[in-house]
C-alpha cells in the first residue's frame, strides 16, 4: 500500500495545536483525529464512552490508555479514503504511541513525522485563562484543573516526544508568534514529506 503522510501534532494544553490543525488539515488534506474532540462529542451525544471519560475530563487526569486507544482503532477502521492522518492531542501516553504503531503496521502505514509546539510554561497558562472565557471547557475553568492538566503532561505525556525521538521522527517547532508564522515553520516540515508520500 502506497505510504502516506500521518503526522502527530504534539504539545502541553494551550501550545495551539487546535489552531494549527486546522490549517494543516486544510493544506495538506488529512484526516483529523482529535481525542478531546471525540470525546467531547461522545459527551454531547451522551453516550456510555463519553460518561466515562467525563470523570477524568472534568478533573484535567488523562482518560485510560485501553479507553482511548480502542476509540483511536474504530476511527482509524472507519476511515476508508484519506490522504493520511493527523493525530492531535494523541498519544498521550507511551503506551498509546506504541499502540498507535501497531495499528498503523497493520494498515501498512507508519507516522511520518511528530510535530512539537514548544510554548513556554506562564505564557500556556495566560493562554488557557483566555481560552476559558470563550469556550465554555469545564477543564479550562479554573487554575486548579488547568495545573493538573501541565502535571499529567509532563508526567505521562513528555515521554511520547522521547519516544519519537528515538525513531528520529521528532521536530520542535517555536509556538509562539503570530499563527502565520507558527504555520510556516509547519510548512518548512511538511512540505516536502508531503512530496514523498
Ligand atoms: P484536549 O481537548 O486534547 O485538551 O483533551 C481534553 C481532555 O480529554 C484531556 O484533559 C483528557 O482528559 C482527555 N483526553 C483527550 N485525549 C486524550 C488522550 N489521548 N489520552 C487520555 N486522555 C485524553
Amino acid at each position: 500500500m502506497q505510504k502516506r503522510l500521518n503526522m502527530v501534532l504534539f504539545g502541553p494544553p494551550g501550545a495551539g495545536k487546535g489552531t494549527q490543525s486546522e490549517k494543516i488539515i486544510e493544506r495538506y488534506n488529512l484526516t483529523h483525529i482529535s481525542t478531546g474532540d471525540l470525546f467531547r462529542k461522545h459527551l454531547g451525544e451522551g453516550t456510555a464512552l463519553g460518561l466515562e471519560a467525563q470523570r477524568y475530563m472534568d478533573n484535567g487526569k488523562l482518560v485510560p490508555d485501553e479507553v482511548v486507544i480502542g476509540m483511536v482503532d474504530d476511527k482509524i477502521s472507519a476511515t476508508t479514503d484519506s490522504n493520511g492522518f493527523i493525530f492531535d492531542g494523541f498519544p498521550r501516553t507511551v503506551p498509546q504511541a506504541e499502540a498507535l504503531d501497531k495499528l498503523l503496521t497493520s494498515a501498512g502505514q507508519s507516522i511520518s513525522v511528530m510535530i512539537s509546539l514548544e510554548v513556554p510554561e506562564e505564557e500556556l497558562k495566560q493562554r488557557l485563562r483566555n481560552r476559558a472565557k470563550v469556550s465554555g471547557r469545564a477543564d479550562d475553568q479554573d487554575d486548579e484543573k488547568i495545573q493538573t492538566r501541565i502535571e499529567e503532561y509532563r508526567a505521562k505525556t513528555l515521554p511520547v516526544a522521547a519516544y519519537y525521538k528515538t525513531q528520529g521522527k521528532l521536530v520542535m517547532i517555536n509556538g509562539v508568534g503570530s499563527i502565520e508564522d507558527i504555520f510556516a515553520g509547519i510548512r518548512q516540515v511538511l512540505d516536502p514529506l508531503n512530496q514523498l508520500a
